[in-house]
């Protein structure tokens, strides 16, 4: 299995340790043709970019597309989910400017209240030790990446059930309908074969990213692809394995 295009990778405005330019150029080395830049939203603790730095990156990207013309330089995110009504910290305007839209549910988040931090960030920290939160918190999450998928366009949800659980089924069956992918992230290692399994059963379709916050780090699928073999998946499933990714990647199916 080849993959043929690395969605999931990190820079210095993030808390990458490489530019837009050093990924780049990392990924045409790996043979890739594309590669895209999927900063995290402004929510993220400590690490998110601004709204400033965005333009910045559109702009730098931009420049970027005329000096390296043999591959496609892609301007994505990796946007956070801040309230369980789902919604993103970027706005819309912006996510419309975007070649694709990633969401992760990651806890340390700025989130848009104080009731949505207590769902996202304590009672996801708390049911590590109070299992009787362990299935609230589960219908919450995947909830609140349900309600993200009926609110706005998201080509792909990265590592699902990482850093928090989820109902790996109920989100499938979700993104199977609206056209939305699910990553096997390289890097983490996760979603598990096991989770593969039961989200290929509901028909959704999957990406491997690399979740690369160095430039070294860009293209390294092995972990993933070695998840996707054992979790019963073929190339078609895998919208990055595919000639026609492009085509696979902005269909939609339909509204939740
Ligand atoms: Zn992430
Ligand atoms: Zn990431």
């Amino acid at each position: 299995m080849r993959i043929l295009a690395d969605f999931h990778t990190h820079t210095r405005y993030s808390h990458g340790c490489g530019s837009i330019e050093d990924n780049v150029k990392a990924a045409i080395k790996k043979g890739l043709k594309a590669i895209g830049i999927s900063e995290h939203g402004p929510a993220n603790i400590g690490i998110g970019p601004t709204l400033d730095d965005f333009k910045k990156m559109k702009k730098e990207i931009e420049d970027l597309r005329g000096k390296y013309t043999n591959i496609k330089i892609l301007f994505g995110c990796e946007a956070n989910v801040i309230s369980v009504d789902g919604k993103l910290d970027l706005p819309e305007k912006l996510l419309n400017e975007l070649d694709y839209v990633m969401v992760g549910l990651h806890p340390m988040v700025w989130c848009r209240s104080l009731k949505d931090f207590c769902h996202i960030f304590f009672e996801n920290f708390a049911a590590k030790r109070i299992i009787k939160l362990k299935s609230k918190v589960i219908e919450q999450n995947t909830r609140a990446l349900i309600n993200v998928l009926k609110n706005y366009r998201v080509h792909i949800i990265t590592h699902p059930g990482l850093h928090v659980p989820i109902d790996t089924a109920a989100l499938a069956d979700a993104a199977a309908s609206c056209g939305t992918a699910m990553e096997i992230n390289a890097g983490h290692g996760y979603m598990t074969q096991g989770y593969v399994r039961i989200a290929k059963s509901y028909g959704v379709k999957f990406v491997i990213g690399s979740d690369a916050h160095s430039p070294e780090k860009v293209g390294e699928m092995e972990r993933g692809i070695e998840i996707a073999i054992k979790g019963g998946l073929t190339e078609e499933d895998i919208i990055n394995a595919n000639a026609n990714w492009e085509e696979i990647l902005w269909r939609k199916t339909r509204d939740l």
